[in-house]
């Protein structure tokens, strides 16, 4: 019997980079469920799981959390669903998370294509400094978004150089406001 297997999107970009307003934005129109890694992360912290405290301090120093916690909870979140397709914001971030994906869900589920939200790191800046205002997160300041930057460039850069190698990176400019972005988002997901 053929197994059934789930649809996933992985959306990258750098921090502040519109993934999450855009993923918000393929919901209402295009049906899929979004799970952000990151927001997964937050709630297992403010639930009170016994890591909490090892999450709390690799979210505030801008580093990855071990894939063992980010991706059981991306697998708890993609079973309670009950859906088959997912965009998956945020993940994954580095050779950990990517080994990680491949070794539990690489026989499980269909990475359709990875969205890429291109962003110069000022623009980045500004969304994550402005999103501080009143996300109440603690990475949202100066010194976090540096760190949480460096990380990208060092860590994510090479996981998107991967999926480009294998073909399947679709890339867009997140620099003009969110309207414009989801008009590109859009063509995209019709024409997919
Ligand atoms: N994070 C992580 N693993 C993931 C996703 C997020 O460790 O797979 C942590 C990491 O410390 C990151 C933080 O959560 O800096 C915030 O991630 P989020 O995706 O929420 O930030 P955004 O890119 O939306 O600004
Ligand atoms: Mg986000």
């Amino acid at each position: 019997m053929a197994t059934f297997k789930p649809i996933v999107i992985f959306v990258l970009g750098g921090p502040g980079a519109g993934k999450g307003t855009q993923c918000a934005n393929i919901v209402k129109e295009f049906g899929y469920v979004h799970l952000s890694a990151g927001d997964l992360l937050r709630e297992a912290r403010a639930s009170g799981s016994p890591d909490g405290q090892l999450i709390e301090s690799y979210i505030k120093e801008g580093k990855i959390v071990p894939v063992e916690i980010t991706i059981a909870l991306l697998r708890k979140a993609m079973e309670n669903s009950g859906k088959d397709k997912f965009l998956i914001d945020g993940f994954p971030r580095n050779k950990d998370n990517l080994e990680g994906w491949e070794r539990e869900m690489g026989d499980k589920s269909i990475v359709k294509f990875v969205l890429f939200f291109d962003c110069p790191e000022e623009t980045c800046m500004e969304r994550a400094l402005k999103r501080g205002a009143s996300s109440g997160r603690t990475d949202d300041n100066i010194e976090s978004f540096r760190k949480r930057y460096q990380t990208y460039l060092t860590n994510t850069v090479g996981i998107i150089d991967y999926y480009k190698a294998k073909g399947l990176v679709r890339t867009i400019s997140s620099i003009p406001g969110p309207e414009q972005v989801f008009n590109e988002v859009k063509k995209l997901f019709n024409d997919s």
